[in-house]
């Protein structure tokens, strides 16, 4: 038998009650295979902070270094909240950043998937979603202006000021292209290069790099789209979309848009690929206008349990399973409250309910060979 140990940082807000329902999952993939899931919870952002005194605490950092991969739940308080703690122990700059800096995650993918047959979860025309929507974004996840160099002072004029770098080298460029060309070589062989080298030097340098890269992968066709047009697009025709690529905040803000199109955020998980180790955690936030009331769409985490068996344990057919499982609760008519519009006939399900017909379609699924 296989033995993996996790770690599981269930994070704020939702992230308890959406990360008990992946705790089902991975238990019944445990039954279902010859493998065997060591799942260490630890504590992780805001909570942590006030738990404990640091939003990522040491004994957090030892499970996740001892542990296969992680998998995470969001952090953060609301933006009121958030000002009980200092802005430097605050859940991003405290936890999730140094995360990331720490397993040096520099590949985050974010599927943006909706079959035709849910297209009246998104807020977007059938004839616009026409065959469904079906794209991956890849967004460099440790570099650019969210790590660089900060200053904040007052100037000569006596006024407050803030200086935040903007920084890539090249490697860092060079490596992410190359996760976004693979992974197009396994799909459809496009990509589409998010950029604003009309106004940014790092983006020209983006560029730069692209062109070089893409030489090793002739078979992929290259489109280049300026950052704010491709806003504009993923709402007009999804549909041409296929493999995405771009720096991290370019990333941040439009595959939160990417969860907009698909109806909900509850429907964004993600991988984040580092050398050694990977994290898989929602694309989303604590959400905390809706935390403790059993209606998060677990989804995002769940498909990120999914994420983790392929990419991380090499289990491709039963993290198959799992996603079909999550499409076959849809399928039957159900969703939790962010996807049941008036009208649209969808039969509302709570958070733990999601969870139990998952288990209940994966157990009732043939088992991998
Ligand atoms: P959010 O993503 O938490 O929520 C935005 C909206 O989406 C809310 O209406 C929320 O109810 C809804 N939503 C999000 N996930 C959902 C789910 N699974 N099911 C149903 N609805 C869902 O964004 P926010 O409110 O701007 O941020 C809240 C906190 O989360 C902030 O402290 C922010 O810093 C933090 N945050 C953390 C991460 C992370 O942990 N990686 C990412 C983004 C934001």
């Amino acid at each position: 038998m296989t033995q993996y140990t996790i770690a599981l940082l269930e994070g704020d807000g939702i992230g308890p009650e959406i990360a008990r329902e992946a705790v089902k999952v991975f238990k019944l993939v445990e039954e279902r295979n010859d493998v065997a899931f060591d799942l260490r919870p630890a504590p992780f952002g805001a909570q942590a902070y006030f738990d404990c005194g640091h939003p990522f605490p040491d004994e957090t950092k030892a499970i996740c270094d001892a542990a296969d991969a992680i998998i995470k739940g969001p952090i953060g308080l609301s933006h009121e909240e958030s000002k009980k703690i200092p802005v430097d122990m605050q859940p991003e700059r405290g936890a999730l950043l140094p995360l990331r800096r720490r397993y040096n995650t520099f590949a985050n993918f974010r599927p943006v998937s909706l079959p035709r047959a849910l297209a009246h979860f998104s807020p977007l025309k059938p004839e616009i979603i026409g065959d469904g929507i079906d794209l991956v974004m890849v967004r460099e996840l440790v570099g650019g202006l969210y790590f660089g160099e900060k200053e904040v002072g007052v100037n000569e004029a006596g006024l407050r000021y803030v200086k935040e770098v903007l920084e890539y080298d090249e490697e860092q460029i060079r490596r992410v292209l190359h996760e976004a060309l693979q992974l197009s070589m396994r799909r459809k062989k496009v990509l589409h290069n998010i950029h604003k080298s009309n106004v940014l030097k790092s983006s020209v340098l983006w560029n730069e790099v692209l062109e070089e890269v893409a030489q090793e992968y002739p078979e992929v066709e290259i489109r280049h789209i300026l950052v704010d047009a491709a806003a504009t697009l993923l709402c007009l025709n999804p549909g041409q979309f296929d493999v995405m690529v771009m720096e991290n905040m370019f990333g941040d803000i439009l595959s939160d848009q990417g969860g907009g199109i698909l109806g909900s955020l509850g429907l964004m998980p993600s991988a984040c690929k580092g050398p050694d180790k990977s994290y898989y955690e929602p694309s989303h936030g604590s959400a905390p206008d809706i935390a403790g009331q059993n209606i998060a769409n677990p989804y995002s985490m769940i498909g990120s349990v999914a994420m983790m068996l392929e990419d991380s344990f090499g289990m491709a057919q039963e993290s198959k399973n799992v996603w079909a499982a999550m499409q076959s609760v849809f399928g039957a008519g159900f969703s939790t409250p962010d996807l049941s519009k008036p009208g649209s006939g969808v039969k509302m399900i709570n958070t733990d309910e999601f969870g139990d017909r998952v288990v209940e379609a994966l157990a009732g699924m043939p088992k991998a060979g």
